[in-house]
């Protein structure tokens, strides 16, 4: 099968002892791409010198809400845009977590805010954290659609009230290794997006699929969360990973932003 892992932290210093083997493992998995995220300004400067290295990977540059702590407008915001100057091919992760408060939430709020302004200045994709924040975030994502912001709702496991409003204005819902675990009962979301708007994602070297499970994640693994998803919407995994990869392609255009496909 072909996929492209949309979401994944190979940047993470887990990796720096075999990184090599573990894109060489996802290519031959059938990892057309994998979609390197920067978490914070340092941890977005590693992955643009990752998919210099690796042709496999995109790369994107975002604050976390988790390192929204420290976050200042004034020299976050130029440090981010001379980053997205460099070919990222989106803005993120960033948003809310409300679940770990490990930030003020008005310094959350004020990062996602002022990210979701720098995507429709470009009109760059933004990749979207959300946990515990659904109200939060719908206000936030209703403001930026206003602009014309498109993004992904990541590593999605909310309520499918908030998926459809992010729907609505033409966004991406992408599910990770979550929807592999036995506590997963909400098969009624993952039926209810459109084939063109799904994405899936390792979103490693967190959440590791069954039957990898409580080990440490990576890209090739995105292959048993696409099995499962394909399983509960009736279709080949194949199909099922032809499309994702089609609309990762879609949203985060690669073709467009002069990067080798
Ligand atoms: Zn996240
Ligand atoms: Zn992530």
């Amino acid at each position: 099968m072909r996929f492209i892992d949309s979401h994944s932290h190979l940047a993470d210093a887990v990796f720096d002892e075999d990184r090599d083997a573990v894109i060489k493992r996802a290519a031959a998995a059938g990892a057309a791409a994998v979609v390197c995220i920067g978490a914070s300004l340092v941890d977005a400067a590693r992955a643009r010198e990752l998919a210099a290295q690796y042709p496999l990977l995109r790369w994107t540059a975002g604050i976390h809400p988790q390192e929204a702590g420290t976050f200042n407008a004034e020299s976050d915001i130029p440090a981010l845009e001379a980053l997205l100057d460099d070919g990222a091919v989106g803005i993120g992760e960033c948003g809310l977590d409300f679940h770990y408060d490990n930030a003020p939430r008005a310094r959350q709020h004020e990062a996602f805010e002022a990210q979701l302004v720098v995507a429709a200045e470009r009109d760059l994709p933004v990749i979207v954290h959300t946990r515990e924040a659904e109200a939060d975030t719908a206000i936030m994502i209703d403001r930026a659609a206003r602009d014309g912001v498109v993004g992904v709702l990541h590593c999605y496991t909310g309520t499918l009230g908030l998926a459809q409003r992010a729907l609505g204005y033409g966004w991406y819902v992408s599910f990770s290794g979550i929807i592999t675990f036995r506590n997963w009962t909400d098969l009624e979301l993952l039926r209810a997006i459109p084939d063109d708007r799904l994405l899936v994602e390792s979103d490693a070297p967190y959440l590791a699929p069954v039957p990898n499970r409580g080990k440490r994640n990576e890209p090739a693994l995105v292959v048993h969360t696409i099995e499962k998803l394909a399983e509960i919407r009736d279709v080949s995994p194949a199909i099922l990973a032809e499309r994702t990869g089609e609309n990762a392609e879609r949203l985060f255009r690669f073709t467009s932003k002069g990067v080798a496909t």
